[in-house]
Order: structure tokens, then sequence, then C-alpha cells
């Protein structure tokens, strides 16, 4: 496994992050444990904020909070001046009950509900991203008996799909999300949403992918939303203010993988900008984007206490640990890898490749397959890193698992920012029907 962020081995081989020693961190919290390593989600922030900060434009870097939302999260992205993306009443609530200024959010999704638009104009926030032309209907309707004009992107496709080691140019017409430039949709809502009462048409937003490890796909992309707004522009009058680009930059999961450094996806995205808006826009568009994996999905590491395993001689050994596909669902969804070390003996050296297995009624329910790790006995702590982006947010209650805890751990210090679910917890929200309640006992 490599480290980073503030991840070290300390004098004991055990493995420190942000100054705390995982052992220390399980006896006073248990596992399974997710630890956030404050510091790295405030310095790939920063590497954002400052990235754009040398390119002269104006933007705003909003945090796409369904990566991992809860409290503290939306606190830090506040201190760090991000805005922050919700796509649901549930993340909308987190955000404000949070404190979070309502200006810098911003609504997504592609079926947003009249309650949950409703909310968010009660609310105040500052945009929303429309996505399809029911909505751009009922948006400007709900905003009219609310007597506001609210703020609005459209989401446009811009026939870019960019994957990790590739990009697809293709009609991306076949997507549940947005208006696609090529059939006309994207001009038809442009001038449908610029039309409309009670909606201020602020500008464009694309979101091309995600985990990229190349700048093409954003080059691809900026130069059809600018070559858009452009046609728009000389055709309608409509100038946009706005241009968001989306979220979507790589992350290293694997020793191998090689992410490009946050600075060189803005450059290039800043760089593209300018050379595709010049010539129409005397005043260049804001840019925003939109990192959700790329600010928490390095800082996070969840530690594991391994349980049982079972070899089986000539084919493999299965370690099994006391989480799983609850806490960690996306190898069972997308076969995602990930890297996991030894947290007690961090030190000692590789001896055998095991496969590492949750707890759950499943045999899909594996989150690594075939590791190297020193010797694993029963009792040992396993980390596995990489884990902060997309494992709280998609965790369940499977098998009526309680959900992990949280804690954010900075120099020394960690804080439980979710508490571990309870087993009262798991039975909170059930009720059994009088008919069929048990039935005092008659000679009791
Ligand atoms: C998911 C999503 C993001 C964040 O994607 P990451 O890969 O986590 O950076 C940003 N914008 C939109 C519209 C999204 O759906």
């Amino acid at each position: 496994m490599f480290l980073h962020g503030t991840s070290t081995i300390n004098a004991q081989g055990h493995l420190e992050i942000g100054g705390c020693d995982t052992v220390e961190l399980k006896e006073q919290y248990g596992t399974p444990l997710y630890i956030v390593d404050e510091a790295l989600v405030r310095q790939r922030s920063r590497e954002y904020v400052e990235a754009f900060k040398a390119s002269g434009l104006s933007f705003q870097v909003a945090y796409a909070s369904k990566a991992f939302c809860t409290l503290a999260m939306c606190r830090l992205a506040e201190e760090e001046g991000l805005s922050l993306d919700v796509v649901s009443e549930g993340e909308l609530h987190t955000a404000l009950e949070a404190g979070f200024p309502v200006q810098r959010i911003h609504f997504h999704g592609n079926n947003k509900t009249p309650e949950e638009i409703q909310m968010a104009i009660t609310a105040g926030i500052g945009c929303f991203v429309v996505d399809n032309f029911i909505e751009i209907h009922l948006l400007n309707a709900i905003a009219k008996d609310n007597g506001v004009k609210v703020n609005v992107l459209l989401r446009v496709t811009p026939g870019v799909e960019a994957h990790t080691h590739e990009y697809i140019s293709t009609g991306q017409t076949d997507s549940k999300f947005g208006f696609d430039i090529g059939n006309g949709s994207a001009y038809e809502a442009v001038s449908l949403a610029a039309s409309q009462s009670n909606l201020n048409l602020l500008g464009l937003h694309s979101h091309i992918g995600s985990q990229i490890f190349e700048v093409e796909g954003f080059q691809m992309a900026v130069e059809r939303v600018a070559a858009f707004a452009v046609k728009v522009k000389q055709e309608t009058d409509v100038t946009f203010q706005v241009v968001n680009l989306g979220g979507g930059f790589g992350i290293r999961y694997m020793d191998g993988d090689t992410p490009l450094k946050v600075s060189e996806y803005v450059k290039a995205i800043t760089d593209a900008v300018k050379e595709h808006f010049a010539a129409a826009y005397t005043t260049l568009p804001e840019i925003w984007v939109e990192p959700g994996r790329s600010i928490v999905g390095d800082a996070g590491t969840t530690l594991y206490t391994v349980g049982t395993s079972k070899d089986i001689p000539g084919v493999r050994k299965y370690v099994a640990v006391d989480g799983g596909m609850t806490d960690n669902p996306r190898p069972a969804l997308y076969e995602s890898k990930y890297e996991a070390t030894l947290a007690n003996r961090a030190n000692d050296s590789v001896e055998e490749t095991v496969s590492i297995a949750g707890k759950c009624c499943e045999s899909g329910d594996m989150l690594i397959w075939d590791v190297e790790l020193p010797k694993v006995n029963t009792g040992d702590l396993l980390a596995v890193s990489c884990t902060g982006a997309y494992n709280y947010a998609m965790a369940s209650n499977y098998n009526r698992i309680r959900r992990p805890a949280v804690v954010f751990v900075n120099e020394g210090q960690s804080d439980i920012v979710v508490r571990r679910e309870s087993l009262n917890d798991i039975v909170a929200n059930d009720l059994i029907p009088a008919r069929i309640q048990k039935q005092p006992s008659l000679n009791a």
C-alpha cells in the first residue's frame, strides 16, 4: 500500500493517520470505522481554489456532497471556501442544518420533486441546475407562486463521455441527464428558459463522467459548450455568465493509478475556456467545477478487524472482516479495486496473498481479491485506503448490519462526526400492526 496525506507508520509499526494511531482508534471507537484525514480534505480543496486563482478567471469550486455528505463535512467545505452541490432534500437538509451559506448551494438532479424545489426556494439557495423540459416549467411555476426569480444553469450533454483512461466522443444522446447539444434540445431549452418570467438563466452545465485521468475529455467538452454558447449568442443574443464543467477528476486508488494533479486539470479547463470563449465573449464566463471524489476520496480509510479465514489449498485464502458491502458497496457494484495494509503490523513483510471478504450473505460481498499482506491472524486490523468517497454515502443496513462511525482525525486529535448506529437504530422505524402484535399470555 502507498501512504498519502498524513498517513505514516509509527515507531510501534502501527498505521497512523492525522497523528492518531489506528490501533488506539480501534480501542476507542471500535470497528469497522471510517477515518477521514481532515488535513488532506483541506489540502485537496485548496489545490482547486489555488489553481483557479492562478487562472485569473472568476470561479466557484462546488463540492459534490453526494460523495460524502455529513454536517461536519459541510463545515469543512464552507471553511475552505467551497460551494456545495446537493441532489436531494436529504443533502439539502444536511447543508442547511450545518448552516452552509445558502447562496453557495446548487441543486442538481434529473427528477427534483415539487417538494424539493419548494424547500430549496424557501431556503433561498443560489442556483438550480435544470435537467429537463418538465423541470423548466415546474421550477418557473413554483418560483412564480413564491414571487421570486431563481438562478438556473441548464445541464447539457456535449457529446463527450469520459472514462478513466479514454474518452468517447459520440452522440451521448442516450443519457438520462440533460439537454443534448447535438440533437437541438439544448438550443430549445435555452430559448424556453430565457423566456420564463421567473427564471434567471445564468449559464450552462456539463458533467462528462467520473474518475477521469486525462484532460482531453474536459477540453473537448469546453470546446463544444463554447461553440454552442457562441451560436446561441449570435442567433438569440442570450449570453451566459456561468459555465459549469462538472466533476469527475480522478484519484489514485491503486499504486499504479496515475491521475493528474488537480492544478493540471484546472489549468487545462481554464486554458480551454480562454481559448474557445475569447472570440465571442469579451468578458469570459465564470467557471464552476464540482469535484466530489477528488476532495474526499483519498482522505478516507476504513479500519476493520479480521475475524475468520478459510484456506482452500491450491485455490485461495479468504480472510473475513467485520464489515463489507454494507460499508463499501463499490467493489460489488463496479468491481472497484482497493489496496489494504495490516494496520497493527504495517512494517511486517509480505507473506501471503489473500482475498478480503465481507460478512454479508452474498458471495459477491468481497472487498479485495488477491492482496499481498503479512501473515494475517484473527484480531489483526486491516486498513483499506481511499474509501472517503461513495463509501459512507452508499452504506446500507443490509443484513441489518449497523452503519459504522466516522471520525475526523487531525494533528493527533480524533472526533466522531457520525456516531455508529445502535441496535435500537436498526429497529427504530419498525412498527408491528396491532393484529399481529404478541398477545399477553393468558396464564401469566
Ligand atoms: C457525481 C457528480 C459530480 C462529482 O463527481 P466526482 O466523480 O465525485 O468528482 C459532479 N457533478 C455532477 C453533476 C455529478 O453527477
